[in-house]
């Protein structure tokens, strides 16, 4: 018998009707013969209109109370998996966040878990009763309700079945597993059958929403074994025990597939883009030491994380530009902090463009090959797409682009590192 939690995001939560069919897949397996627990999000789209209540209510709110609100969209679904469950003749129980508890660090809106006291959750899962948690909060030292920060039911489920000490993580979704690129996005994206913790936690933190960033790292961490496999399933479909999905594993792991032949070595494993970043250029700062650490220290101490940056080589009377990319959300804020010190920075003008989008192509392959980057910057050249800026790291190249390129971008880079399923009719 082994310790299974499953958890079930928006899409597959949303409504009567669909939880229904989660309830059947929870039932199944059960019936298995393991201990299951359960985590769930809210309803497709009820966060977005959670948030959306809270900046009308108050555009300045008050992250405490942000976080009483937008914790409830939860707090629904797993009482109505819980009644549904119960329906079908099944023993199960809601445990909200402060009950179990999952105890987290104070930062509201975006909380870290910081200890899940399982002892009861396991005795009642142990005991033949399905746990029914909603993901995405915790309570926090202060006894307040926190959230994990958005798509945060993930690292919810990862934090739990750490904390159970669980054989399998398994996280279902609208899509049937991790593809070399957003399937609704590329049509020929192809489904990968593992991919490394590493990899998968870089492909997430440059864009790739189907694991939220911090999920990924909590199971490298905690050696938890993570299954990313569709709600959207026929009774008869292959069990989850015998892992139809995405498995996340350790370079070991990937090692011994690679040797069977199970998987194909690739230099690129996947392509992710995120277009919820913005570009601020400031022009004519004195190139002189010190300057940049003005511009960079009021924002860290904002808690603005810049991502890209370049700094352009010296112009005439000493001077520079300084180009770098923050998150979409903190434009304003940063915009507002540096034109508050434009004298003691000494810039001239702050010029701002919202509309760009990150491109990354992420792979382990690439510690050992050369000639990645350069394939990438020729194959957005002969499509005329330009590059504004460039990052990398050792598995990973970035380039930022035009926003309304971003598809197309992705599409060619796709074809480029030879990534397209082939055509259905050969
Ligand atoms: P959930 O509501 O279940 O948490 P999300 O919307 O957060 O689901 O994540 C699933 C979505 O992630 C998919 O519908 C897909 O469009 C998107 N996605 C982006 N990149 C990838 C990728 N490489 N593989 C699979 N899905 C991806
Ligand atoms: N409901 C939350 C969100 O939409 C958490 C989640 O679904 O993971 O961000
Ligand atoms: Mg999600």
């Amino acid at each position: 018998m082994a310790r299974i939690v499953m958890k079930f995001g928006g899409t597959s939560m949303a409504g009567t009707e669909r939880i229904r069919r989660v309830a059947g897949i929870v039932r199944r397996q059960q019936a298995a013969g393991h201990s299951v627990a359960v985590v769930v999000s809210a309803m497709a789209g009820e966060t977005d209109r959670l948030v959306n209540f809270c900046r009308e209510a108050n555009p300045l709110f008050d992250p405490a109370e942000y976080d009483v609100v937008v914790a409830s969209g939860e707090q629904v679904t797993s009482g109505l998996l819980a009644l549904t469950l119960q329906s079908l003749g099944c023993k199960a129980r809601s445990w909200l966040g402060w009950q179990m508890p999952i105890s987290t660090i104070e930062a509201h809106a975006k909380a870290r878990v910081a200890n899940i006291d399982a002892a009861e959750l396991i005795a009642a899962m142990d005991a033949g009763e399905i746990a029914v948690i909603p993901g995405f909060q915790g309570v926090s030292g202060a006894g307040r309700i926190t959230t994990l920060g958005r798509g945060g039911s993930d690292t919810s489920a990862v934090a739990v079945a750490a904390a159970v000490g669980a054989d399998r993580c398994d996280i279902y979704t609208d899509v049937d597993g991790v593809y070399t690129t957003d399937p609704r996005i590329v049509a020929k994206a192809r489904k990968l059958k593992a991919v490394t913790y590493e990899e998968m936690l870089e492909l997430a933190s440059v864009g790739a929403k189907v694991l939220q960033t911090r999920s990924v790292g909590l199971a490298m961490k905690e050696g938890v074994r993570v299954q990313v496999l569709s709600s959207f399933i026929d009774d008869d479909a292959t069990p989850a025990d015998d892992l139809p999905g995405t498995m996340i594993v350790s370079e070991a792991e990937m090692e011994k597939l690679l040797e069977n032949g199970e998987m194909e070595r690739q230099h690129v494993t996947g392509i992710a883009h995120d277009k919820n970043e913005a570009k601020i250029i400031l022009t004519r700062v004195p190139d002189k030491p010190g300057a940049v650490a003005h511009i960079f220290e009021p924002l860290a101490g904002a808690s603005i994380n810049v991502d890209m940056i370049i700094q352009n080589v010296g112009r005439d009377k000493g001077e520079t530009d300084v180009t770098f990319t923050v998150p979409l959300t903190d434009l304003a804020r940063a915009q507002a902090l540096l034109e508050d010190r434009r004298d003691s920075i000494g810039f001239n003008r702050i010029i701002t463009d919202s509309k760009i989008a990150k491109i990354s192509v992420v792979g382990v392959g690439m510690k050992s090959h050369a000639g990645v980057a350069s394939t990438m910057f020729r194959a957005l050249a002969d499509r005329g797409i330009n590059i504004q800026a460039i990052t990398t790291s050792e598995i990973k190249v970035s380039v930022m682009i035009d926003e309304d390129e971003t598809e197309l971008a992705v599409r060619v880079l796709h074809t480029a590192y030879g990534l397209d399923a082939p055509d259905e009719a050969a």
